[in-house]
């Protein structure tokens, strides 16, 4: 199976959550690839190498 870092497998974006306001997260499109986004605190979590880090510190603020 070829991993991608354009894609999140169903079942872990399932469990993924904002760790501020632990609302559900959206992965889109980034300018580096991929991210994942949380409409209520308006931020945007980087993934790495499919890898999502979900730290507040890295998250970067949507326009
Ligand atoms: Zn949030």
């Amino acid at each position: 199976m070829r991993v991608s870092d354009h894609t999140i497998e169903p079942w872990l974006r399932e469990i993924l959550r904002c760790p501020r306001c632990k609302g559900e997260l959206t992965d889109a499109a980034a300018a580096d690839g991929l991210e994942l986004r949380c409409a209520g605190c308006r931020l945007g979590y980087p993934v790495d190498s499919g890898i999502p880090v979900l730290l507040v510190d890295l998250a970067r603020p949507l326009g």
